[in-house]
């Protein structure tokens, strides 16, 4: 469990710096090995962007996580076992001409072999909404099952440009890319403008064919509740600042300086550059996300809706105790709301009114139905991967000075858990130890 740090320096033989899932995902790795591991973490919990507030029996999320089953991480990340998910209903709802586009009309518990065409058919069911033609669904079904079984390496190899750019270039219609998958690549890499890698963009769309949408039960803190409640007492010291790293130790704003062999630095890319001189700072995607009670649960099930910000500063919004009833009180109604790109800088009263406003079409209730339970902004919510982005950034520096985060792979919960995987084991090639392969563990899905 994580321990308030009160007493001083100490030696360990790893330090870690930062108590994100990228850090814990490391620690895990280390001390499945056998290495004595100390988690330092600025905050008073661990979980850095997935972390979840609980204010009058809501459980909110500070970030809007969307996870995925096709993220393989979440399978073979020791401790994450246990981890439940609460998955959407295939597809989403697309919010347009003052609709949802009913998409996805599968029940849940679908056998995952059907799921690639599934979600192709969800798709296409949105184009029909929108007056595609049956060979624009064709196309469609086509594109997303190719991509569904589209191996990395292929993926990788393909050439790297901005997916804006390469948006037309699908052989899809332009009412299918303006009414479908511009809104849903917004969403999935939090990307209005679309500057991201188009290899960055065939990925997450690779696993949205592939998996399924989830939020994790209880919130997005219980992933790093989880892990952290799982490395051995004391490994996770809270309230620890690093001021700077090298080799052989850590120093801390007020615990002293900590003796070690090997330090990961796995902070946010912005602590990382200040703690690592020389490392590259990349640009940043801001993010508000907007939580809000209604008078009564909207009948939306439990569907993302895809706005695309048509109408509204809101990009995608769901009931998010209708996909996980753990996050209300019995009988509340919470709506978690993500608002991207400029607009998530518009200050919150203001913000408040026009997202209450498009809510209020997309739902089908009155804006004075909606009641703000908390908004939370961060202008540096997600690292920018504009193109050419290298999704194997290097995570060894030195041997004994590692550094991990989603800044080093893609920016999502995927990369940070897989980038401390890829820390942890250079750092134990480094000291001759064989890093072994994790099995493989069932998700929880239901
Ligand atoms: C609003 C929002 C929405 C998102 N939506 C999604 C989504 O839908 N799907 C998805 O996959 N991903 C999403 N992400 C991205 C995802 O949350 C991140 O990629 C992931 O959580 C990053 O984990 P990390 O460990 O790399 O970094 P962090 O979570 O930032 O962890 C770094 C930790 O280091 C600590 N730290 C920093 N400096 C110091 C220091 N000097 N000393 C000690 N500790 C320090 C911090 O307090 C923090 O706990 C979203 C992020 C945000 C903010």
């Amino acid at each position: 469990m994580a321990s308030s740090a009160r007493h001083t320096a100490h030696h360990a033989d790893v330090v870690i710096v930062g108590a994100g899932l990228a850090g814990l995902s490391a620690a895990h790795q280390l001390t499945c090995a056998g290495v004595g591991v100390t988690v330092l973490e600025a905050a008073d919990r661990p979980g850095g962007r997935m972390t979840t507030d609980r204010i009058d029996g809501f459980r909110l999320d500070r970030s809007g996580q969307l996870l995925n089953t096709a993220f393989p991480d979440l399978r073979r990340t020791p401790g994450l076992g246990a981890l439940a998910l609460r998955p959407f209903l295939p597809g989403v709802l697309v919010h347009a001409d003052g609709r949802n586009h009913r998409i996805g009309g599968e029940a849940r518990g679908a056998k995952s072999a059907k799921r690639a065409f599934t979600t192709a058919r969800a798709l296409a069911t949105a184009t029909r909404a929108s007056r595609a033609t049956g060979l624009d669904q064709a196309r469609l079904d086509a594109a997303l099952a190719r991509l569904a079984t589209l191996p990395t390496d292929r993926l990788l190899a393909r050439p790297d440009r901005p997916t804006a750019a390469t948006l037309a270039g699908r052989g899809l219609p332009a009412r299918t890319i303006e009414g479908f998958l511009r809104p849903l690549l917004a969403s999935l890499l939090s990307d209005p403008e679309l500057t991201t890698s188009s290899r960055c963009a065939d990925l997450v769309l690779r696993g949205f064919a592939r998996g399924r949408l989830c939020l994790p039960a209880g919130g997005a803190g219980t992933v790093a509740e989880l892990l952290a409640g799982l490395l051995p007492p004391g490994t996770v010291r809270t309230g620890v600042r690093a001021t700077s790293a090298d080799i052989t130790s850590v120093t801390t704003a007020d615990h002293g300086e900590i003796g070690c062999r090997s330090v990961i630095v796995a902070t946010g890319a912005r602590a990382a550059a200040d703690l690592l001189p020389g490392l590259r700072l990349p640009g940043f995607h801001p993010v508000t996300v907007l939580h809000h009670t209604a008078a009564e649960a909207p009948p939306c099930d439990a569907a993302l809706i895809v706005t695309g910000g048509r109408g509204g500063p809101v990009a995608h919004t769901t009931v998010a105790s209708e996909v996980d009833p753990e996050r209300a009180p019995a009988g509340r109604v919470l709506i978690t709301s993500t608002v991207l790109g400029r607009a998530a800088g518009t200050p919150v009263p203001e913000l408040d009114r026009t997202a209450r406003a498009q809510l209020a079409r997309v739902y089908g209730l009155a804006p004075d139905d909606f009641e703000l339970l908390t908004a939370h902004h961060d202008a540096d919510a997600v690292p920018a991967m504009p193109a050419p982005h290298d999704v194997r950034r290097p995570v060894r520096l030195l041997s004994g000075l590692y550094v991990c985060g989603d800044h080093r792979d893609t920016s999502t919960v995927q990369g940070a858990l897989f980038s401390g995987r890829r820390a942890a084991h250079a750092l134990l090639r480094d000291l001759g130890i064989r890093p072994e392969q994790d099995d493989a563990q069932a998700l929880r899905v239901a």
